[in-house]
């Protein structure tokens, strides 16, 4: 039978994850020679014998130690399904992690892995802002398990992050959780110097784990297991999935820390099911190229709208020649500015909401990632929760869009931007007239 390293070399060379994403860790004679992967819709597995039954739960409960060439078997699908074992073997390509564990949502693979890794007495130090659902889940549910949670504001100096981290009680910092680029502002977290902090501060017994949520770039684009990272965590519903049409989430690790959070997986039960694991396995095929071809875009649009007489300014990956300290973590972290632009429209919300309601092609919706651009309002839509003068010190406006790209033709995207900075302009002169 080959091996999932005769699946990735010839010739002794790695062949590269896009290569891959169409065969890897599965070999059709396994499925009567279909190409593709079955869905194995199924929620229980046969064993040969009794004496297989036996030794599956004794590796499964860690009851012994797993033999040199012993493989886990398939048991339940709560603990292991094939089509999510096939997918989780094809997401570590892309990050050069040794293990992945899928999840029913982002959402689900954040909070099941911070579980897993914090304990009553901890602290979490936090890049901000974040996600609005690990906001919350650090803010508010952490805090009932004895687990506080320490935000860092995004323009902390590396000085003023060690200044914090010496500020917290000895012994009791265990994780860095760090979001980077943030939504919505585009504002990179140096992973390398939080990585040096973690090392510094941590000791075998107390181990301090950096964990990155990599939605935003990756995994084409940022690998942040390459800069010190300890865990990566997706919401595997935007770029992954890549069509908004599923909720998935993924996390990806050493084998001992994948083994820590899969265990809190199975008895959390977050697992992915079999069938949304298939569609993210189709999704995998196309990822790089829809990626790229949508950072292309993003790029000729950013450009475009920083030139635009009724944009404000623009927040993008390759517009940083503002902020060297940025530049620098760009150049050392990222592949490529993405697909994420941020801009501030001359005025305030009401120009924004002109702005969105007038949109055609590109879609006001919240989400991203997706092969269709979206719009939407930070300050009031997806950043809603943060108070204003909150919102104010992490750099979101009242005048703030956020664009999602897609694979549209630029042009065509550009042309219906246009309409709609028309339809703000022509409604400013009928006001003015008016007055
Ligand atoms: C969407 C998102 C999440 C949450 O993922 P779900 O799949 O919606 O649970 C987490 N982090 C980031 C950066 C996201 O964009």
């Amino acid at each position: 039978m080959p091996t999932l390293h005769d699946h990735a070399h010839i010739g002794g060379q790695q062949l590269r994850p896009e290569s891959l994403m169409m065969s890897y860790g599965y070999t059709p004679a396994w499925s009567e020679g279909a190409i593709k992967p079955p869905i194995f819709q199924t929620s229980t597995f046969v064993f040969d014998s009794a004496e297989q039954g036996k030794a599956y739960f004794e590796l499964a409960y860690g009851l012994r130690q797993q033999g040199p060439d012993e493989e886990m078997g398939l048991i339940y699908s709560r603990l292991n399904n094939p089509s999510l074992e096939i997918l989780e073997h094809r997401l570590t390509l892309w990050d050069g992690a040794e293990d992945a564990a899928s999840f029913a949502s982002g959402m689900a693979a954040i909070s099941t892995t911070l579980l897993a890794l914090l304990k009553p007495g901890d602290v979490v130090l936090h890049s901000e802002p974040v996600y609005g659902g690990s906001d919350f889940f650090l803010k508010n549910v952490l805090p009932k398990f004895g687990i506080t949670a320490v935000g860092f504001r995004p323009t902390a100096t590396p000085e003023e992050l060690t200044a914090q981290v010496a500020g917290i009680e000895q012994g009791r910092l265990a994780m860095i959780f760090v979001e980077t680029p943030a939504n919505p502002t585009n504002h990179l977290v140096d992973l390398e110097a939080c990585a040096a902090l973690a090392r510094q501060h941590g000791t075998s017994e107390h181990p301090i784990r950096l964990v990155v949520d990599n939605t935003f770039l990756g995994p084409v684009f940022q690998h942040p297991l390459k800069h010190g990272a300890d865990v990566v965590l997706y919401s595997a519903t935007k770029f992954l999935g890549g069509h908004s049409d599923l909720i998935a989430g993924a996390a990806l690790a050493s084998k001992p820390l994948m083994k820590e959070i899969k265990a809190m997986r199975t008895f959390m039960g977050t697992m992915c099911d079999p069938n949304t694991g298939w569609m993210l396995m189709r999704s995998l095929e196309t990822l790089k190229l829809r990626m790229e071809r949508a950072a292309q875009s993003a790029q000729i649009i950013a450009d475009w709208l920083r030139a635009h007489p009724l944009v404000q300014r623009t927040y993008y990956l390759t517009h940083l020649e503002h902020c060297p300290a940025q530049q620098d973590i760009y150049r050392r972290h990222c592949l490529s500015p993405g697909s994420m632009i941020s801009f501030d429209i001359k005025g305030g919300e009401p120009e924004a909401f002109r702005f969105l309601n007038a949109l055609r092609l590109i879609k006001l919706a919240v989400s991203l990632g997706g092969t269709e651009s979206l719009a939407e309002h930070p300050a009031t839509m997806t950043h809603s929760d943060i108070s204003v003068p909150e919102q104010a010190e992490m750099g979101i406006t009242a005048q703030m869009i956020r664009l999602s790209i897609g694979v549209e033709d630029p042009r065509d995207l550009m042309l219906d931007l246009e309409q709609a900075f028309e339809a703000v302009g022509m409604v400013k002169a009928r006001e003015l007239e008016l007055a």
